[in-house]
């Protein structure tokens, strides 16, 4: 494993230690075998990609067999879920192998998701389904190369070792990274079990490694204070680029929210197809408190329990702290709606603000929703349609049912493009580059995940190769952008993972 070996490990979660880390080495995958392996990661990572694929890397990946300079921990963490305390969870699963420095400077993590049991693991096996990895791989990548922030795919590695779920399923080992995967848990758990002095030692850890602007401010209440409206816009920012391209989280408890601001833990996600403001992706979610248009809520929810999480660190006078905390709160639906209207604009081609652009967004979602017309496609079909008001109104309104009010919609479109001054090919290209053409719709990630089950990988790489270029017109892959076929409609997505 030379080329694992050599990298640049740091292993500085492992330095850290209890309470917030804890050593665990992963259990043996019997008899793994590569399936997929991710060249762009494995470039911010500096691996040599040649030398690895020519070794070999699932004795390496499926925690087997890891180089010594590694220091394999699970990471304690608790969670509101579904808008309850749910105590300690940690990796119960996940085992991060260590920490590494690139060229760059850039720290990141290296975690092996399904490396067997750790002391988080409670009641269950430690192990992941390639199924879910298959959608963890395609669904992470396909939002990094839709430049939303996320956590990293680098490789799946299987096994024939059964693991049982609703059915028998095969074990997968996928590796992530990230440049850390903390969570708004990870705080909260301090918080709950009063270990308030466990709070500033993780903080460091993150604002030193991954917030170095924050990190050179004086005083140590003030700085966590400057911590926490960039943890409350990384969150804004993150949400709004999730609306602008209809994707759901499904699972927006407060273990799976990044304190960077990444996309973590992918499991019943879902892209939108048919546009449903309130759409839910997860069929666990029966209440839809995790449905689309409930997502920039859930959000400040969510970084209600963070906050209080770190009230400690905000001040020394109890009060005090709870009146920041209160402040930095209220700076949450400024960021959002001006992040989601920023994408929102771009996504109409429009390059100045106008009061009544809200208006605008909104109406145009509304017609959609009456007609269910489809998210994706509708963006882009925008795109072709030029300003002029005698040129003619497809293909856009060819995404509707009621095409008058499609047309209606796109009037007055128009009549807000003249104030924009901007030529025609300049707009289509700057839409072009933001709203994409190829999203992961389930029903393709479905198409993978049953290939591979037969041991036929060749449809996520080739799934993947579609999805790195999300913006670009891709006429051999024209199919990848069509409607949903019928059978899918029925597709149902559950925690099962
Ligand atoms: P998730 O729903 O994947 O975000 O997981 C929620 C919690 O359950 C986390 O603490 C996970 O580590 C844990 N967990 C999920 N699946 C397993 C598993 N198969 N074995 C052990 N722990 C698990
Ligand atoms: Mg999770
Ligand atoms: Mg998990």
């Amino acid at each position: 494993f030379a080329d694992f070996a050599v990298l640049n490990w740091i292993n500085r979660q492992a330095a850290l230690g209890a309470p917030w880390f804890f050593e665990q080495t992963p259990s043996a995958l019997p008899a793994p075998y590569p399936i997929v392996f991710n060249d762009d990661v494995a470039a911010l990572l500096d691996l040599d990609t040649e030398a690895v694929r020519h070794a070999g890397y699932a004795h390496v990946l499926s925690g087997n067999d890891l180089p010594d300079a590694c220091h394999p921990v699970a990471h304690r963490y608790g969670g509101h879920q579904f808008g309850v305390w749910a105590g300690q969870l940690g990796d119960g699963r996940a085992i991060t192998i260590g920490d590494i420095r690139n060229a760059r400077g850039q720290a990141y993590e290296i975690q092996l998701k399904g490396a067997g049991k750790t002391p988080f693991s409670r009641f269950a096996d430690g192990r992941a389904v390639l199924r879910s990895v298959v959608r963890e791989y395609l669904g992470s990548e396909a939002l990094a190369a839709l430049g939303i922030p996320t956590t990293r795919a680098l490789a799946i590695v299987g096994s024939d070792a059964p693991v049982y779920r609703e059915t028998v399923e095969h074990a997968a080992v996928m590796t992530r990274i990230a440049p850390s995967l903390v969570r708004f848990g990870s705080f909260e758990i301090l918080f709950e079990n009063r270990q308030f002095d466990a709070l500033a030692p993780l903080a460091d850890h993150v604002i030193g490694e991954h917030f170095p602007r924050i990190a050179a401010i004086e005083g140590a209440n003030t700085r966590y204070r400057a911590w926490g409206e960039r943890v409350i816009d990384l969150t804004a920012s993150l949400i709004a680029d999730w609306q602008a391209v209809g994707f759901c989280h499904g699972v927006m408890n407060t273990d799976n929210m990044s304190v960077l601001g990444l996309t973590l833990d992918y499991g019943p996600y879902g892209f939108m197809d048919s546009f449903d403001p309130h759409w839910i992706c997860n069929h666990t979610d029966a209440g839809g408190r995790y449905a689309y248009d409930q997502q920039p809520h859930v959000g400040l929810w969510n970084l209600g329990r963070f906050v209080q999480a770190i009230l400690p660190l905000l001040s020394d006078d109890p009060d005090t702290a709870v009146e920041i905390g209160q402040g930095l709160l209220e700076r949450y639906r400024r960021s959002f709606d001006a992040a989601y209207m920023q994408r929102m604009r771009a996504k109409l081609g429009l390059v100045d603000t106008h009061d009544d652009d809200r208006d605008l967004v909104d109406d145009l979602l509304k017609t959609m929703a009456a007609d269910g017309a489809d998210f994706t496609r509708t963006f882009r079909a925008l795109g072709h349609v030029s300003a002029d008001p005698a040129a003619s109104n497809a293909p856009f309104v060819d995404e509707f049912v009621d095409r008058d009010a499609a047309g209606a919609w796109l009037a007055r479109w128009r009549e807000r493009l003249v104030d924009t001054a901007a030529d025609d090919t300049a707009r289509a290209e700057r839409m072009r580059l933001t709203n994409p053409k190829y999203v992961l719709r389930n029903y393709l990630a479905q198409a993978a995940i049953d290939r591979a089950d037969e041991g036929d990988y060749s449809e996520i790489e080739r799934l993947h190769a579609i999805l790195r270029h999300p913006f670009d017109e891709q006429p051999e892959h024209e199919a990848y952008a069509k409607l949903p076929p019928d059978w899918a409609r029925g597709l149902v997505l559950s925690c099962s993972s």
